[in-house]
């Protein structure tokens, strides 16, 4: 007789597992989550791990609000470790036609409870004396930040799902999602059917590869992405702030020797999705803007390098919910850059919308799929102020 469970889930990085924790602690029990590799062999193992909490539409600030606070008391939710570490943000606009997006964070973040501030550039140096700031625009601190190991979330939330009931296989890649009648009837693993009335597809840069012979597919671009990482600089301490320049796209934190992560965002399309190789030739680039920023690293040198991919959504929004093609599969696709972060409200989000029927800790409506269809292009939130 095929193997079977109440919910299937494909896919072993921060949202399947943050799936598959989220329905056991709502009592779901009879869960299969399957991982084609190992567990965060995805994006999640190649991600910095920065958490933070600006952003410039409201559903934004609620998942990620919700996810600083579930990654900032991991062992308390989840009995494991996120090694998250609290850090101040700072955020900087070089060009003043875009302070408005600051104020209109902020506008947001005060409504939800956040400590944020928009600042004089010069303001900036009383919590980080080695950055530049002559040609900034403007600069908004906030309380609500740190930085966590995606790893050991993955690991941590599938330990914690484990814990209650949960089967979490590795190895085991998912050929296809069976369909009869119109409705989710399970998934071939493989070369073995497990049948299931609800599956949920969080195989991030591959979501495609499911949908698409389900008859649709989520609008996503797929970029690599560079991250280069500088040895300590003997006079900066290891705890100045998480940097975002919003206008520049790029960005940085520290690790917990000092070196500084940098990560120069530039929308180059992704060749391989499982294997992505350093492009050092980009190593020059992400140098000069990190030494134009803060003028010290140039005293520093390249300690280590990789890249990954992220899955891009037109609007920088998550993809989540039910479809209307087939019944019993949920989406949990497109985290577009800052999945990590955003991983305890989306499985959260889709444990409800599952188990409940209804999303009732966020309106989880502008997260659709349906947004997509029927014309025009939603644009406006997300990470940066532009995707293209
Ligand atoms: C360089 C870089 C830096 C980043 N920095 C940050 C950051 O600072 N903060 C932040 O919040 N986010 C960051 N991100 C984004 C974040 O890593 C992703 O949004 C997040 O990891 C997405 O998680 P996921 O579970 O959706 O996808 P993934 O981690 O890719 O997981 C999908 C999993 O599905 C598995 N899979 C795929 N197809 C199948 C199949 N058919 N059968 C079985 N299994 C399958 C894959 O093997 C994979 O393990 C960064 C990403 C990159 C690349």
């Amino acid at each position: 007789m095929a193997e079977r469970a109440d919910v299937v889930i494909i896919g072993g990085g921060v949202i399947g597992t943050s799936v598959a924790f989220h329905l056991a602690k709502l009592g779901m029990r009879d869960l299969l989550l399957l991982e084609r590799s190992h567990l965060a062999a995805g994006s999640t193992g190649r991600s910095v791990g920065i958490v933070e909490t600006t952003y410039g539409t409201d559903v934004n600030v609620a998942m990620a609000k919700i996810g600083y606070e579930e990654l900032r008391r991991f062992p308390e939710v989840t009995g494991e470790t996120a090694d998250f570490h609290p850090r101040r943000y700072v955020e900087s606009v070089d060009d003043p036609k875009h302070v408005w997006y600051l104020e209109k964070a902020r506008e947001i973040g005060t409504r939800f409870g956040l400590h944020q501030r928009i600042v004089d550039p010069r303001e900036i140096l009383e919590v980080f004396p080695e950055i530049r700031v002559d040609d900034m625009a403007a600069g908004m601190i906030t309380e609500e930040a740190g930085f966590c190991d995606p790893h050991s979330v993955a690991a941590g939330y599938a330990a914690a799902a484990k814990r209650l009931g949960a089967r979490i296989r590795t190895n085991a890649p998912v050929e296809r999602v069976l369909v009869e009648r119109g409705e989710v009837a399970g998934v071939r693993v493989a070369g073995e059917d497990v049948r299931a009335p609800v599956v949920v597809n969080a195989a991030g840069p591959w979501c495609n590869e499911l949908n698409r012979p389900l008859g649709f597919e989520v609008p996503v671009d797929l970029w690599q992405r560079q991250i280069f990482v500088t040895t300590p600089h003997p006079e900066i301490p290891a705890d100045r702030p998480l940097f975002i320049d919003v206008t520049g796209r790029f960005y940085f934190r520290q690790e917990l020797d000092g070196g500084f992560v940098l990560g120069l965002v530039e929308d180059a399309a992704a060749r391989d999705l499982a294997n992505p190789e350093t492009d050092w030739g980009f190593k020059a680039k992400a140098v000069e803007a990190a030494v134009h920023r803060v003028p010290k690293l140039a005293e520093t040198s390249i300690a280590n390098g990789w890249s990954g991919v992220v899955t891009f959504t037109p609007d920088q929004l998550p993809v989540m919910g039910p479809v209307r093609e087939v019944k019993g599969l949920f989406l949990a696709n497109g985290m577009s850059g800052y999945g990590v972060m955003i991983s305890p409200a989306v499985g959260t989000i889709l444990a409800e919308l599952i188990a409940l029927g209804t999303s009732k800790t966020i309106d989880a409506s502008p997260l659709a799929l349906d947004r997509f269809r029927g014309g025009g292009t939603p644009r406006g939130a997300g990470l940066w102020l532009s995707s293209k």
